[in-house]
């Protein structure tokens, strides 16, 4: 049995001249947790070549989505970039991921701190009903450079609540703060500022971080999770992991080379 699952294209679109997402088909053995990531990726001259990416669709979709960086001169990327309706893709058979509510102390709110493509776990997370059964309030953060980097923006705001299983839920205790880093924008500023501005609380209506009543999953680049880790170890809350539940966890969305 080959390492790998291949899957067919089934829709691609580009958001800004550096994101894209894409849809695939799924073979129903693939099973994985919302929050998961795969290894996934393309046959290049007979072989694999593939990175870890977390899967942006629930675990009860049919198909799998996943959102992707076009890094220039990156080995993947440059090609993953050009897949057309249609082609194959692979993906390895296990999903593993840090992002599960299991390794986390029970709470009252679930912040998802995200930036760039590190909003992916959470696109599926926040379409997980036990989510919703678990905590009182979701807090869902994504910081962008620009305002077209803000992916899924549109289906959380206006299509999500109106899903059939778990609309009435999500618009009762999720709460979506997109912010933007370096254009206007409704929320300005890097998540960290706003947090130790407090800018982020006053706006959403919420006592600063608690290790008391707050659990946190953040996804982001290197530099923003050590930071956002400071703030939350200044703050008394401690690292979770799936034999030793605490109060946050975190996934690299990406590493520096
Ligand atoms: P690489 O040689 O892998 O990367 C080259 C450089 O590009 C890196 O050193 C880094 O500086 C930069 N870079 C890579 N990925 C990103 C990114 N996502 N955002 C900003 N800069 C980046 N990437 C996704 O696009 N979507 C995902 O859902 C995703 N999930 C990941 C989950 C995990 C746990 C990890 C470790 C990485 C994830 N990545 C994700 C990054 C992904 O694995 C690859 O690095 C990326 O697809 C680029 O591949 P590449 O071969 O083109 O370039």
């Amino acid at each position: 049995m080959s390492a790998f699952i291949e899957s067919k294209v089934l829709s691609v679109h580009h958001w800004t001249d550096t994101l894209f997402s894409f849809t695939c088909t799924r073979d129903p053995a693939f099973r994985f947790e919302n929050g998961h990531f795969v290894m996934i990726g393309l046959m290049v001259d007979g072989k694999p070549l593939t990175r870890a990416y977390s899967i942006v669709s629930p675990n009860y979709e049919e198909h799998l989505e996943f959102l992707s960086i076009k890094v220039p001169n990156g080995p993947l990327t440059s090609r993953l970039q050009h897949i057309q309706v249609g082609d194959t893709v692979i993906h390895g058979r296990k999903s593993v991921g840090t992002l599960v509510t299991s390794s986390l102390r029970p709470g009252k709110n679930l912040y998802m701190f995200s930036t760039g493509t590190g909003l992916a776990p959470f696109m599926s997370l926040i379409r997980d009903p036990e989510l919703y059964e678990q905590y009182d309030r979701l807090i869902l953060t994504h910081t962008c450079r620009e305002v077209g980097e803000l992916a899924y923006h549109d289906l959380i705001t206006n299509e999500l609540p109106n899903n059939e299983f778990f609309g009435e839920q999500l618009k009762e205790k999720l709460t979506y703060y997109p912010t933007v880093t370096r254009e206007a924008f409704r929320n300005q500023g890097r998540i960290t500022d706003l947090i130790r501005n407090h800018k982020l609380f006053e706006d959403i209506k919420a006592a600063p971080l608690n290790p008391e009543t707050d659990r946190v999953m953040i996804c982001g680049g290197p530099a923003v999770l050590a930071e956002t880790v400071e703030l939350l170890r200044e703050r008394g809350f401690k690292e979770g992991a799936a034999h030793t539940p605490g109060d946050y966890v975190i996934e690299k969305a990406f590493v520096e080379k």
